[in-house]
Parts: structure tokens; C-alpha cells; sequence
């Protein structure tokens, strides 16, 4: 870089420092800032726009472009040039504006006089704040250098405006992290919280943005930057041999830490003027800007650990971070970009909601969010750059929004909500106990999912008369590696030593599609939920197979066992685990162990090839068990994991409850057992339509045991068949309309 534009950028960032420390208004600093770039760069312009709300831009300080435009001219994201660079988060650099794609004339500004346009965004760490434009009437492009010095300007612009140097009057002027937003995400784990943020990774505050010795601020990042080399060449050293994963993201954090480019920008940013800090954050905005418009999965994990590292670093420099002796609020709810089922677990019930910008509905901190019922919002865009800790915040759980720190109306909406829930709660309470009989006399079994030890507690609590669906992949999931058989044998001795007398049916290990181990070698899958997976895998994998039967059979101790097979797609892979079964009962016979005092196998239903299996199927097979997740996923082609299809169809479709009917229907005829686990079990309309269809047995999410039986034990299943029948016969596509009509002339 030229040497005169390092000291010009320096000047500017000195005479910006002063600015920061005067005791001037917004509005005033804003004017004099714009007037001291112009003069600083020698152009005829510089205005700076900031938001005034999400979507729209106001020009809110200019030097040359008309006075009265200022607070006037506005502009929404994408819209003019000023937009366009807002909305990519990307420089505008033009030497003929007018002709530029997507400019807008706005009379009021008298910027037609102006021919060339340079227009930088101002963002923080993935927060849009505006734009800053300088504008010149020679018809000439700013050369790197001057685009780069402008860059940095916004950065400390970027910094300023979060230390709240510019609030004044007016929406564009106000504090940030002030105003009530509305976020919307994806309801993972439903249920409201109402409480205070606690950021999983709180953010480091750069109250030094601009430095004037750079010689100084090039050895304070070196010190840092070898603190954190030594650090992360520790951590390799302690991860040898363990788990795969961790060793990747740690060999990517050593490539960055060691990265001449990475390093490189940095010392150039120092040059022009910015702290160390400053420097690492600039660059930190940039990947991050970067992050939002890549695709591929591999290069985002890659900026991901970039950024993790860009924190680590800030950390060093700073001297905040994690362990900054603040406590957890008494009603936290953790906000954070992402977050492992490991840390959640740590966590623990402490929590009472989480918001998650990234995340997904099949993600392990899900599973494990949904186990401890914590209310769980993902997706929620922006919330990890606008929350502050201690926020005040409302997670919707069920419909998947969030208030941060919300309007008083909307609050005590908010509370009614909760007290009309908590009212249900207390009803649902008052039958725990009352055995689920419908209006004409059908008992259903109301038996409960889980996975992990936070599940037990909820066996009483819940009413739950046993467990349907014990997964016992969360054990392998939320580990780093894999779990030895001696704690297995621990593990499921404590499930059913809480589970006393009631059934517990333990599914063996159902990996792969979405549920991958991070210690097992990671199989590149064109269609991974068509894939190598469950029994297919335990097929293949002999050995993980049979170390599991071995723990069950020496958990149950002489105690009933039940053992169920996922996925089974034909009868022979039933029938070649089950022969895996009755070896190893043979193998802990001659070892000496107590057997099981009595062993049923089953398999889960949940590809639709299985309910066409001969009949002799269904006379072998112990029971049966509806994966509804998975059926529902192959009846119709639509992949569970996928926002665009997931919610598509609907499970009271005439053809799938049909397809229930049919496989109730070839069970009857041999008297095999059936129950449903899915999550539509968990949801009282299905639910009561499936009971319809002739379901008996139904496993479903603890919380979801008091609305259903509640729902069942008013109905009268011979009146919904009638009502399913009749929406049959006039051909509707799903019988939901009609059943819902049926059940508002009932309550
Ligand atoms: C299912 O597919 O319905 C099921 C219960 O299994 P999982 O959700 O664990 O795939
Ligand atoms: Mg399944």
C-alpha cells in the first residue's frame, strides 16, 4: 500500500479518535465526520446513510450533497446504489453512477452533479448499520488503495456506532440493541419462556478501535496470534487419537492461525490506523459478510472456524470472554449461533429457552432441548448480533417467535398465554393418573419416547405407562467417541431400574441419514435418508450390534427385555437380527450372565415395503412398531429434514390413514402387537385419527401425554371412524377438515 495513503488513513483515523472522544451530539459528529472524510480524501462528497429500521436507509449526515436532504432521502435495502451495497454487503465502485446498474436518482440530494461513487457498507461482525459513500464529479474509479482506506473508515464507523456515538433524534439515530424486534424462526421445541439472554458466547466490546502507534499494535497481534498458535498446537497435542472431527476443525484452526493472507490483512489494517482488536474484528466482518453468500457446506464450515478463531483472538487481545465472572440471570435463555448437545447438556434445566440463529429441527442440541422440554426457536436470523446479555426476551416455541425486548402489550399478551397454558397444564396434571378410556370403551396405552437420562424423571411425572421408544443413538451422539459397553450396561441398567415395572422398548442403534456419529467414518451418501442407516448399518457392523445386545441382556439382569429393530425394510433383516439376538442370549448363557426373564423383539415399521411383507412377517415378528417420521417421509417422497417439503402433506391424508388401516388390518390377523412412535402420536388430533384407524399402543413426547389423553378420553372413536369414513367417501383429500368441524360441535 503507498505510503501517503497510510498516512492520510492514519490523520483521518487520529482526527476520528478525537471526534470519538468529544462531547458532541450524534447529529454533530455524524456532520463533522462527513466533512472530515471529504476534505481528508480530497472528494466533493461523503454521506453517510444508517437504518432506521430493517429494511430502509436514511441519509442522515452529508458533506456536498444538498442539506435539505438530510433525514429525508431514504431508501430501501437493494434499492439505488446506496441499497444494493447495504443489501450484498459488498463495495459499489463506479466511475459513471448514472449509468451504473440499479441507480436511482434522487432529485432532493442534487447528486446528478457527481459522476463517480464509491459506496462501502458499514457492518459489524454480520450486522448491517449502513453505508458510507464518498462521490466525486471526475469520472474516475477509486483506486484499492483508496477503497481499502475507506473500508477501515467504516469499520471504526461500524465501532462508533455500537458504542453509540451517534444517537440523536429520530428512528436512524436511535440506540442500538434498544428497539423491540420481532424475530421469526422455526419452532423446534414448543412451549413459551419468558426470561432474560444469556449469549452462549458473549461479545467482546472493542472500545479501542483506533490506534496511533502501529508499530505497537503490530506486536500486540503478534504476541496474541503466537498465544493462540501455542494454544491451538496444545490442544491438537491433548485431541491426538480422539475424536476425528474435533481434529479437522482444529487442523483448519492451525491453517488459519498460520495463514500469511489472514495475517497479512491485519497488519495492512494496522498500518492504516485500527487497533489490533480492530483489525482482527474488520476481518472477522468481512468473513462473516462472506459466510451469508456461500453455499457450500465444507467452505462455510471453514469461515465458521475462521470466526471461531477471529473470537479466540479478540479474546486474547481483550481480555474478555467466557469466563468473565458473569452470572446466569435466574431465568436465562441462551442465545447463540450454534451450539453442541454436549454444552447444552451442561447447561442443563437451568435454562428456560433457547434461540438459535443456525440450528436445525433434526440437530442433536434439538434432540436434546426437546428431551429437557426446554422451548427451542431455530433459525432466528440476526439474534446472536442484536441481543444483548440481560435482554429481556420472550421465546415462542410453538410458533417459532421470539420478542427481544418486547413492547409492554406485547408482554402481558405473552403472560396470558403462558397462564392459559399453565391452566391446561393443571388439568392435564388432574388425569395423570386416570387410565385413557374413550367415550365407547377403547383403552389406549399411553406410553412415552426418550433417550437420555433427562428423560427418566418425566416416566412419573407424565403419566407415561411405559417407554415406546427408547433411542438409544443419543447416548452415541451427544459422546466424542464411542461409548465403552461397560457404561452402556450402566446406562440401561438406570432405565430400567427408573422404569420399575413398566415396559421399556429399546431401539437399537439407528444411525446414519440425519443421525451421524461423530467418531464413526463419515460415508459421502448421495441420499443419505435412502441410505446406509440403522439396521442396515448393524447388519454390516456385526460387531457395534452385538456389543449393544450384550449391554441390554447385562442391563436387564434377569429383568423382561425388549428389544427393537429400526428400519426394516424386509422381512430377512428382521429375521438375520434376530438371529444375532438369540446368539448372543446363547454367548452370555456360557459366560454365565442371568438371562432376561423374558425377550421380545420387534421391529419398526417404517418403510412402506414392510407392510406388504408376506404374512408369515407378522406372525414371526414380536411386535411392530409405526416410525411415522420415517413413513410418512417415503409414503410421500418428502424428506422430513426439508423446510421446502417437510410440512407439504398432511399425515390425516385419506391415503395415509388408509395405508394405517391396512397395516392395523394385517397385524389383527395375527394377533402382533402394533403401537405408533412417531411425533404425530404426540399431536391429539392425529392422534385421536390414528386411535380411530385402530392404533392401541401410542409413544409420544412426555408433554404431549396430557393434551392427547385429554382429547381421547372426551371422544368417541366409532363417531371420528364414521366421520373419517364419510370425508372418504365424498373423495377429500385429507380428513382434517371434517374432524376438525366434528370436534368444535363436540366441546
Ligand atoms: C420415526 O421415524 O417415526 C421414529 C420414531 O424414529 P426417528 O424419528 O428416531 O427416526
Ligand atoms: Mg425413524
Amino acid at each position: 500500500m503507498a505510503e501517503g495513503t497510510e498516512t492520510e488513513s492514519r490523520k483521518l483515523l487520529g482526527r476520528l479518535r478525537e471526534e470519538m472522544a468529544s462531547e458532541a451530539a450524534g447529529q454533530e459528529r455524524l456532520d463533522r465526520i462527513t466533512h472530515l472524510i471529504a476534505d481528508s480524501i480530497h472528494r466533493e462528497v461523503c454521506s453517510i446513510y444508517l437504518f432506521r429500521d430493517e429494511d430502509t436507509l436514511e441519509l442522515c449526515a452529508t458533506e456536498g450533497l444538498s442539506p435539505e436532504a438530510v433525514h429525508k432521502t431514504r431508501m430501501r435495502m437493494g434499492e439505488g446504489l446506496v441499497g444494493r451495497v447495504a443489501k450484498y454487503g459488498k463495495v459499489v465502485n463506479t466511475a459513471d453512477a448514472p449509468s451504473a446498474k440499479g441507480f436511482r436518482y434522487m432529485p432532493e440530494t442534487g447528486e446528478e452533479r457527481y459522476s463517480s461513487f464509491l459506496g462501502v457498507p458499514v457492518q459489524r461482525l454480520g450486522q448491517k448499520l449502513g453505508v458510507l459513500v464518498v462521490q466525486s464529479r471526475e469520472a474516475r474509479e477509486f483506486s484499492a488503495d483508496e477503497v481499502y482506506a475507506l473500508e477501515v473508515v467504516a469499520m471504526v464507523l461500524a465501532e462508533m456506532a455500537e458504542l453509540g456515538a451517534f444517537v440523536g433524534e429520530g428512528a436512524a439515530l436511535s440506540p442500538l440493541h434498544q428497539q423491540s424486534l420481532l424475530l421469526r424462526g422455526g419452532p423446534a421445541q414448543e412451549g413459551s419462556a419468558e426470561g432474560h439472554v444469556w449469549l452462549h458466547e458473549p461479545r467482546v466490546v472493542v472500545t479501542n478501535p483506533i490506534a496511533e502507534d502501529p508499530h505497537r499494535e503490530r506486536e500486540r497481534l503478534n504476541e496474541a496470534v503466537e498465544e493462540l498458535r501455542v494454544g491451538v498446537d496444545k490442544m491438537l497435542e491433548i485431541s491426538q487419537g480422539g475424536d476425528k472431527e474435533q481434529l479437522q476443525v482444529l487442523e483448519a484452526y492451525r491453517m488459519f492461525a498460520n495463514s500469511k493472507g489472514w495475517m497479512r490483512r491485519m497488519e495492512e489494517d494496522i498500518a492504516l490506523g485500527l487497533s489490533a482488536e480492530a483489525a482482527v474484528e474488520k476481518e472477522q466482518s468481512q468473513a462473516r459478510a462472506r459466510m451469508g453468500q456461500v453455499t457450500d457446506p465444507y467452505l462455510r464450515e471453514r469461515l465458521a472456524d475462521l470466526d471461531d478463531l477471529s473470537n479466540r483472538l479478540l479474546r486474547i487481545l481483550t481480555g474478555q470472554g467466557n469466563g468473565n465472572g458473569a452470572d446466569l440471570p435466574p431465568d436465562p435463555i441462551l442465545v447463540a449461533r450454534n451450539i453442541g448437545p454436549g454444552d447444552l447438556l451442561e447447561y442443563g434445566r437451568s435454562l428456560k429457552g433457547i434461540v438459535l440463529e443456525e440450528g436445525s429441527v433434526g440437530s442433536h442440541a434439538t434432540i436434546v432441548a426437546r428431551a429437557l422440554a426446554i422451548p427451542l426457536v431455530v433459525h432466528v436470523g440476526r439474534i446472536t448480533t442484536e441481543a444483548l446479555n440481560g435482554d429481556h426476551i420472550l421465546v415462542d416455541g410453538d410458533n417459532g417467535v421470539v420478542h427481544l425486548r418486547p413492547e409492554d402489550t406485547v408482554v402481558s399478551a405473552f403472560r396470558d398465554k403462558v397462564a392459559m397454558e399453565a391452566k391446561a397444564q393443571e388439568r392435564y396434571a388432574s388425569i395423570r393418573e386416570t387410565p385413557t378410556v374413550t367415550q365407547d370403551g377403547a383403552r389406549i396405552n399411553m406410553v412415552m419416547n426418550a433417550g437420555l437420562m433427562a428423560d427418566l424423571p418425566s416416566l412419573n411425572n407424565s403419566g407415561a405407562e411405559g417407554v415406546g421408544l427408547f433411542r438409544t443413538e443419543l447416548q452415541f451422539l451427544i459422546r466424542n467417541q464411542m461409548p465403552k459397553r461397560s457404561e452402556l450396561v450402566t446406562q440401561y441398567k438406570r432405565v430400567l431400574d427408573a422404569a420399575g415395572e413398566k415396559r421399556v422398548v429399546f431401539r437399537t442403534l439407528d444411525i446414519g441419514s440425519d443421525k451421524v456419529l461423530p467418531y464413526m467414518k463419515h460415508v459421502a451418501e448421495p441420499n443419505p435418508a435412502l441410505g446406509w442407516r440403522a439396521i442396515r448399518v448393524g447388519l454390516d457392523k456385526r460387531g457395534v450390534m452385538r456389543m449393544q445386545l450384550q449391554a441390554l441382556i447385562r442391563a436387564a439382569d434377569g429383568r423382561p427385555l425388549t428389544i427393537m429393530f429400526p428400519f426394516v425394510a424386509q422381512a430377512d433383516e428382521f429375521r438375520e437380527a434376530r438371529w444375532e439376538v438369540k446368539k448372543t442370549i446363547e454367548r452370555e448363557r456360557r459366560l454365565g450372565h442371568v438371562l432376561p426373564e423374558t425377550l421380545e423383539v420387534g421391529a419398526m415399521l417404517e418403510t412402506p415395503s414392510l407392510a406388504f411383507a408376506p404374512q408369515k412377517f407378522f406372525d414371526e415378528v414380536g411386535f411392530i412398531s409405526i416410525g411415522g417420521n420415517d413413513l410418512k417421509q417415503f409414503f410421500f417422497a418428502a424428506d422430513r429434514e426439508n423446510e421446502l417439503v417437510r410440512r407439504r402433506y398432511d399425515t390425516l391424508n385419506v391415503s395415509f390413514l388408509t395405508f394405517i388401516e391396512r397395516i392395523v388390518e394385517r397385524c389383527a390377523i395375527s394377533d402382533t402387537p402394533l403401537s405408533f412412535c412417531g411425533e404425530d402420536a404426540g399431536r391429539p388430533v392425529e392422534a385421536l385419527c390414528l386411535a380411530a384407524m385402530g392404533i392401541r399402543t401410542l409413544s409420544m413426547r412426555p408433554a404431549s401425554i396430557g393434551p392427547v389423553k385429554s382429547l381421547l378420553l372426551r371422544s368417541n372413536l366409532q363417531d371420528v371412524r364414521k366421520i373419517i369414513a364419510d370425508a372418504r367417501h365424498r373423495g377429500e383429500q385429507s380428513v382434517r377438515p371434517a374432524v376438525m368441524d366434528w370436534l368444535r360441535t363436540q366441546s
